[in-house]
């Protein structure tokens, strides 16, 4: 092997607040060698995601946190270097849990996807046609139901999540209006089809909200929380769903009470007077779906009807900055490292 060094970002503090630089520690470590049923992969390309931030606290959460010292976790693209498991020959590329490091060892059974005769590039299989392709996919299907004329919206809409939500709302017949954070952004959702645009940061941001949606919103995708959610809650119609995907404008400060006024018995209240459901969800809740996202979607990308962006960053060492710019909204499209 002509690079025999692993590159590896471990955690190496658990942030309160903000993560920064002194949270993570790059090491340079020697090859693993795989076990029985393992394969040695390559990794070429290491999504950053939003979910890695809770992944830095401790306490319960539907995965467990990052022990201090361990590999950052994260999806990867890798190509199999060395294989002791049956199912994989050197060469194949797949999607694993990887890690934030060059090379990984993985068992070859928790091996979660393999991307034989992938025409896209590989990147999309951790961005639109992967993880949070099939949340906006699953997270509409199940619980958003935009039906005809209905109106939805959707913030962190230039992000993988909500650019596929609005778009595939968009093919179902819904009316759907996009929240991004700057002009650019807020351009680029124009580009893709949403039918009105808005920047959450300009000053008069509720009143815009309001006079997009005359006819009041049926369906609001969840990403954010924070002043978005306060804008939309009392545009909600009767019946409304909230599939409760994320809620970034807070996963820095989790475990804090938040200033403000306590608005939780009136929203509760509201719930039962407009009978809205709200239904938090991870994605893998709906696996089952992923076979037949994996196809529709490929149809979608290949006919044009799906748009995607993607940001992409070079080097492992670049990793920690560009999360903590996820965090901030200073990523434009799904944020992938290339690790090449
Ligand atoms: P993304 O859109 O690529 O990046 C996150 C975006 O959030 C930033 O670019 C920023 O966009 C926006 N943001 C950050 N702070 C904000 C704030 N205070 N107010 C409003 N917007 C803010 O991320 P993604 O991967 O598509 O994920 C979007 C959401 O889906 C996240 O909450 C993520 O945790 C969630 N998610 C959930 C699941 C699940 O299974 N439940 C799976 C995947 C992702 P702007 O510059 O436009 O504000």
């Amino acid at each position: 092997m002509s690079n025999p060094i692993n590159t590896r970002i471990v955690l190496a503090a658990r942030p309160s607040g903000e993560p920064d630089a002194s949270h993570f520690r790059l090491e340079r470590l020697p090859v693993p060698a795989p076990g029985p049923g393992q394969v040695l992969l390559r990794n070429r390309y290491l999504s950053l995601d939003p979910y890695m931030r809770g992944r830095m606290d401790a306490g319960r959460s539907y995965s467990p946190p990052v022990a201090i010292d361990d590999v950052m976790e994260g999806r990867t693209v890798g190509e199999v270097l060395e294989s002791r498991h049956p199912g994989f020959a050197v060469g194949d590329q797949v999607v694993a849990t990887g890690g934030w490091q060059t090379f990984a060892v993985v068992d070859g059974d928790a091996i979660t996807r393999r991307l034989d005769g992938m025409t896209l590039p590989l990147s999309t299989a951790l961005g639109v046609y992967g993880m949070p392709g099939f949340t906006a996919y699953a997270g509409l299907h199940e619980i958003g139901k935009p039906q005809p004329g209905e109106t939805l919206v959707v913030a962190a809409a230039s992000g993988p999540v909500g650019a596929t939500v609005g778009q595939i709302a968009k093919m179902r017949g819904a009316r759907t209006v996009g929240i991004a954070g700057g002009e650019a952004k807020r351009q680029y959702l124009e580009t893709i089809g949403f039918d009105v645009a808005l920047d959450h940061r300009a000053d008069d941001f509720s009143e815009q909200l309001r006079t997009a949606v005359p006819g009041g919103i049926d369906v609001y995708f969840e990403n954010v929380g924070g002043k978005v959610f306060d804008a939309v809650v009392p545009l909600l119609n009767d019946f409304a769903r909230i599939p409760v995907c994320g809620t970034i404008a807070t996963y820095n400060a989790r475990g804090q009470v938040l200033p403000g006024p306590d608005r939780l018995p009136g929203f509760f209240s509201q719930i039962l007077r407009q009978r809205l459901s709200v239904r938090g969800f991870i994605q893998r809740d709906f696996i089952d779906l992923f076979p037949r996202f994996l196809e529709e979607m490929g149809q979608w990308l290949a006919d044009g009807r799906i748009q995607y962006r993607e940001d992409i960053v070079e080097g492992l060492e670049n990793a920690p900055e560009a999360f903590f710019g996820l965090l901030k909204g200073r990523n434009f499209g799904k944020l992938v490292v290339k690790l090449e």
